[in-house]
């Protein structure tokens, strides 16, 4: 069969292969793959900066983002059958079984020795076929089947927003407004769910106002902000929520200065080494104003559960706004396409039917 594959550690490695079949487990099922998505994490893995075959293989699958369909069951499989939709979730825990592993969160694992589909360890969905322990897949109504390929991007914001309200337990606490950094994929389904709150939203991005990018944001209701004509340490607001979304080390530090008193600033990029120097304002502000700041990586099965009920609402609410994130659709013969750089593009996905 086909499958879109990489060599970790080796850049420019990723390639179209003709790869064996794989065959489920007792407790797997095996997918028929429909559509996968390709997002910074697939990149980096090509780019040979993150990721690890399964041990003993010397490539990877890639592909973490997807929407199949059940094939064909492990014999220990009783609640699955054949024909329905399913995503399955990233990660799988640790061989320790750690505190957060063993009670359904292994997005909060303590070894690090836990495993993820096309990232680390095991092979990932870019493939016409490919396996998952059935205990982390979960079912697709048909009425989201054509958007449902974003529910792992869903799921990373999801974990996000509900972090940020769990922590925020620590005191009285009415948000009013929230500003998103970036306007990708994270940005714009973020965006959306902030909506759902009922939230100002405001979202910062580098492309022109006339771009789909911010089209797309305003037609949420929100307000959309071209970093380019107005940088972001001049706007007067100061916000209760801020996720930061651009992977960009100095945006994400000087934003600090716009949370409001007692809110909270979520990091979801990954940020590279940077001269950066570290402003003790950060600490400044932290501190006098009450303000705090976490990070966030992966999401486990209830956010992606969680994702699933905010994506009916989003489609009740916004019509088919989602269906617009999705800018491009390859074929797998085409998949180097989607590992170009495109400052247009919000979500590339290939179609495997
Ligand atoms: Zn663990």
């Amino acid at each position: 069969m086909k499958a879109i594959t990489a060599k970790p550690g080796v850049k420019g490695s990723v390639q179209l292969s003709e790869i064996p079949q794989p065959f489920p487990k007792p407790n797997e099922v095996l997918l028929k793959i429909m559509k996968l998505g390709i997002d910074g994490t697939d990149r980096d893995v090509n780019g040979g900066f993150y990721g690890a075959p399964p041990d003993g293989q010397s490539f990877l699958v890639l592909g973490h983002e997807t929407l199949g369909t059940v094939e064909s069951i492990g014999r220990e499989v009783n609640n699955f059958g054949e024909g329905e939709l399913v995503v399955p979730t990233v990660r799988r825990p640790c061989p320790e079984n750690c505190l957060n592993c063993r009670n359904g969160e292994s997005d909060m694992c303590l070894t690090g020795h836990y495993f993820e589909h096309g990232i680390y360890k095991l092979h990932g969905f870019a493939s016409e076929a490919a396996v998952s322990d059935a205990n982390y897949l979960v079912k697709i109504p048909r009425e989201l089947a054509d958007v449902a390929v974003l529910l792992e991007p869903t799921s990373i914001v999801e974990k996000a927003i509900s972090q940020i309200y769990e922590i925020q337990r620590r005191m009285q606490w009415n948000p009013k407004t929230a500003l998103m950094l970036g306007a990708g994929p994270i940005g714009q389904l973020g965006t959306m769910l902030l909506r759902l709150r009922e939230l100002e939203v405001f979202v910062v991005a580098r492309r022109p106002k006339e771009d789909l990018k911010a089209r797309l944001v305003e037609s949420t209701g929100a307000h959309y902000i071209n970093s380019m004509e107005t940088p972001i340490d001049s706007l007067s607001e100061n916000f209760d929520i801020i996720i930061e979304g651009t992977g960009y080390a100095p945006i994400a530090m000087e934003s600090i200065n716009q949370l409001a008193t007692n809110g909270v600033l979520c990091y979801l990029g990954v940020y590279g080494p940077s001269q950066l120097a570290f402003k003790t304002d950060y600490l400044k502000e932290m501190v006098l104003r009450n303000k705090l700041t976490f990070g966030s990586v992966n999401a486990n099965k209830r956010y992606f559960e969680l994702g699933l009920i905010d994506l009916q609402k989003i489609k009740a609410k916004f019509g088919n706004l989602l269906s617009n994130l999705i800018t491009s659709s390859l074929k797998p013969e085409e998949f180097q396409r989607a590992f170009l750089p495109d400052e247009a593009e919000i979500k590339t996905i290939i179609d495997f039917t």
